[in-house]
């Protein structure tokens, strides 16, 4: 019956595009069981090491003790808890924004908002390298989509050229780029959306508590006034939670709140996430050396691997191979040496471009 299928299977079995998941058997960390050995993990996104800190595990038990395990409704309806909106107002605040909005993912924040945001008569520019989410956001938009080249923000200027035919147009970059570990050329686009009268949103998902002097990201990197920028975060990847938000002006967040699906029909975030995300905001406040460690970490594989990539100012070192079968052999090659480095391959990154993608934490104190 689903022969189709089970077809289709096997034609990414015999292109090397077959995934399968490994089993993690202890708490995640610089080090980790998968499949009965010990492991040096070099993939995750728990930048700062916090989904493992004594003090934000604390907080989610507490969390979980005083507002029960689920929100058992939407936001809209029953579900809207007062830890909600204090996390809205603390991400609106590392953000620099007016305000902030909770969903149950980044994912979700993404699909939930372009889709609001832009329409049949608007014009939406993408970068090449925009993360899924943000390509299924514009899909499901059923605005005119144009890709500018990655990184390249006079290419988006100049699909930009008969914006006067659209109601709106919006740009849209992810601002470190989560396969490649380079940053989108903000100031550029953000000079380009005043100047057009374009929105600009930014999926800043490897940036947020990572870069800028207060963990605020890509903006605050760059020193752009954060108030008039769409910032889209999830609380899964440095915030060592789980969730996402969008933080904007009062005006953008309102009408999400009234117009984006995934906020208006799903279940608010479960306590347990809020508590542990409010826990880790307040970590990255306290200890912005664990930016520095995070940095530091990030220099000594880079040299430690002598790759020289672009921009050394993120955890992410892309180690680009090819073709998708020998980033496989590579990785299972590691792997057997106990070190887990993900293959990375497409759809994930364009066909050709096959890559282990490496990323170090703060928790890592040596390569021993
Ligand atoms: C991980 C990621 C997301 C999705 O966030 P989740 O909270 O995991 O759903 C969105 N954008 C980028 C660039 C990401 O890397």
């Amino acid at each position: 019956m689903y022969s189709q299928l089970a077809d289709e299977l096997e034609s990414l079995k015999a292109t090397d595009l077959y995934r399968r998941l490994r089993r993690v058997e202890t708490e995640t960390g610089p080090w980790a069981t998968v499949e009965g050995r010990r492991m040096l993990m070099l993939g995750s996104n728990d930048y700062l090491g916090l989904a493992s800190h004594p003090r934000v595990r604390e907080a989610a038990k507490e969390a979980v003790d005083r507002w029960g395990a689920g929100a058992g409704g939407s936001r809209l309806t029953t579900g809207n808890l007062a830890i909600h909106e204090e996390l809205e107002a603390q991400l609106a605040a590392l953000k620099g924004s007016e305000a902030a909005l909770l969903f149950t993912s980044g994912y979700l924040a993404a699909t939930g908002t372009i889709p609001a945001l832009a329409g049949r008569s608007d014009l939406i520019l993408s970068d090449a390298l925009n993360h899924a989410c943000l390509i299924d956001g514009c899909r499901l938009s059923g605005a005119e989509v144009r890709i500018y080249r990655h990184g390249d923000a006079g290419h988006a200027r100049e699909l930009l050229a008969d914006r006067g035919r659209f109601r709106r147009a919006l740009v849209i970059t992810d601002g470190v780029f989560s396969m490649d570990g380079d940053v989108a050329p903000l100031p550029h686009l953000h000079a380009l959306s005043r100047e057009t009268e374009t929105w600009l949103m930014v999926d800043d998902a490897h940036a947020t508590g990572v870069l800028g002097q207060q963990g605020g990201g890509t903006a605050e990197y760059f020193g752009l006034p954060q108030n008039d920028i769409i910032h889209m975060g999830t609380l899964s990847k440095a915030l060592g939670s789980q969730g996402g938000f969008i933080a904007a002006p009062t005006v953008v967040v309102d009408y999400l709140r009234n117009r984006a699906r995934s906020f208006v029909f799903d279940t608010a975030l479960t306590p347990a996430a809020a508590g542990a995300a409010l826990a880790a905001l307040a970590i990255v406040r306290e200890e912005p050396q664990r930016r520095d460690k995070l940095m530091e970490n990030a220099r000594l594989l880079r040299e430690l691997l002598k790759i020289e990539t672009q921009d050394t100012i993120t955890p992410i070192i892309p180690v680009l191979i090819g073709e998708a079968q020998k980033a496989l052999d590579l990785a299972e090659t590691l792997e057997r040496q106990g070190i887990r480095a993900p293959a990375i391959r497409p759809p994930t990154v364009p066909s050709g471009t096959a890559r282990l993608r490496l990323s170090v934490t703060a928790a890592r104190r040596s390569w021993m």
